[in-house]
């Protein structure tokens, strides 16, 4: 930021270092205050429970979203801003008739312990708030959930679906990939139950700073046009066409220091939610990067997380997408121009590849050369490696970044395999009678 003009440091609030703080909160003006926002808003516990309260019902009551009775699914990671978002929803169930939320909350837990070293009694403990609260609920494990359609029964031996996962993990040697793969396959399993449990609304947890950071990755990632599908206020999971399905993040607007204050106040503990990221260094995977930036940014403008957030809020779906990506449902670039970036990212790596011999191809001649290389003929794994080539048509350019490090797609939820050999013989048909066709 050295290059900051008159203009461009006006953007940012900056703030005097030795500016006293009022000592009286900022609402009622009588009590004490317990919680400082933004480094200048001082407000009292009385005052700052029904705050965060009140910001958390404004977006769920935002453009009517949920209907009355409605069954809607509510992700419990575990994580504290979860632990709130279960708690305010009980609260709001509790409360007088015309204040009471209406919809029918189902609670769900997915059971990431097969990839991530948790504490053995964390089940059991999620198991005792849930109960704690009296809602439906429901505890599925990851890989079941991944692999399973009938992953709700809870009998089936779902071991040999834990090394089919662990497999994924393991093939993935880039942090940014593996966390990325996660991202995209809880929100297939979430879908899923979703679809299982008969509830046309998923509720998830993140907060304002985990939207920013993923805001900006995603772009790093290539995953810019899905923006909206990952932060949105409400989307519809296109998944089979079923545009009913809508997820909603009522906490986005809360800010993680506006949460810890609401689940110290209201004594609430949250529990342990790793992911590939937990406990690693900032430079091994750009969502860690980002993180890093978006972190040593704000400490000194505190403004900046909602800057970043309010300014993603403004880019919008693009309504005339005719693809979704096969693996995260994504929108998918299709018939992209040659001057595209993305062209140019390919075109790059060609060169960085094959050296002075790519400048003399065309980007179509390129593709087929690296085609030929990779196929050995006349070996076993060359229907393999047709499937794996194939496949990369139907994944956004993100996606074919995981896929094409994969050793091998046997160990890929059966669904996307099916899906693929469908379009492919659907494609086949349509070779075969396009001399008919009009
Ligand atoms: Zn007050
Ligand atoms: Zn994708």
């Amino acid at each position: 930021m050295c290059s900051v003009n008159e203009e461009g440091a006006e953007v940012f609030e900056v703030l005097k270092p030795i500016e006293p703080l009022e000592l009286k909160c900022r609402k009622c003006l009588i009590e004490d205050g317990n919680v400082v926002l933004q480094k200048k808003f001082v407000y009292c516990k009385t005052c700052f429970v029904p705050m965060v309260t009140h910001k958390f019902r404004a977006t769920v009551g935002k453009s009517k979203l949920v209907n009355r009775g409605e069954r809607v699914l509510v992700c419990v990671s575990g994580s504290q801003s979860s632990v709130s978002l279960l708690h305010m929803i009980w609260t709001g169930l509790q409360q007088s008739t015309y204040k009471r939320l209406t919809f029918e909350p189902v609670v769900l837990y997915i059971d990431e312990s097969v990839l991530h070293d948790y504490p053995l009694d964390q089940v059991k403990k999620i198991k005792e708030l849930f109960e704690k609260y009296g809602l439906t609920y429901h505890i599925v494990k990851f890989s079941a959930a991944v692999y399973l359609d009938n992953c709700l029964n809870k009998d089936t031996n779902v071991d040999q679906y834990n090394d089919k996962l662990q497999n994924i993990f393991n093939n993935l040697s880039d942090l940014t990939l593996k966390e990325d793969m996660l991202m995209k396959l809880r929100k297939r399993a979430i879908t899923k139950l979703a679809d299982l449990l008969k509830c046309t609304r998923i509720m998830t947890a993140e907060n304002e700073h985990k939207l920013s950071i993923r805001l900006l990755s995603n772009v790093a990632l290539g995953r810019g046009s899905q923006i909206s599908l990952d932060i949105g206020l409400a989307v519809n999971n296109k998944n089979n066409n079923n545009t009913s399905l809508v997820t909603i993040r009522p906490m986005r607007n809360l800010s993680a220091k506006e949460i810890s204050y609401y689940a110290l106040f209201n004594k609430l503990d949250d529990f342990m939610h790793s992911n590939f990221l937990t406990a690693t260094s900032e430079d091994e995977s750009i969502q860690k990067t980002t993180e890093r930036f978006v972190n040593d940014l704000q400490v000194d403008f505190p403004s900046t997380v909602s800057t970043i957030f309010r300014t993603g809020e403004k880019i919008s779906e693009k309504t005339s997408a005719i693809a979704y990506c096969l693996l995260c449902q994504g929108i998918m670039e299709v018939n992209v121009s040659p001057s595209s970036a993305m062209e140019a990212t390919k075109y790059s790596k060609y060169v960085s590849l094959m050296g002075v011999k790519a400048l003399k191809l065309s980007l179509k001649e390129l593709k087929n050369e690296e085609t030929n290389e990779k196929n050995c003929n006349g070996c076993k794994c060359r229907n393999k490696q047709d499937l794996k080539e194939k496949i990369i048509e139907s994944l956004c350019y993100a996606c074919t970044h995981i896929i094409q490090e994969l050793e091998s797609l046997d160990d890929l939820p059966e669904e996307i395999l099916n899906k693929e050999k469908e379009r492919l013989q659907f494609k086949k048909m349509e070779e075969q009678i396009k001399d008919f066709l009009l």
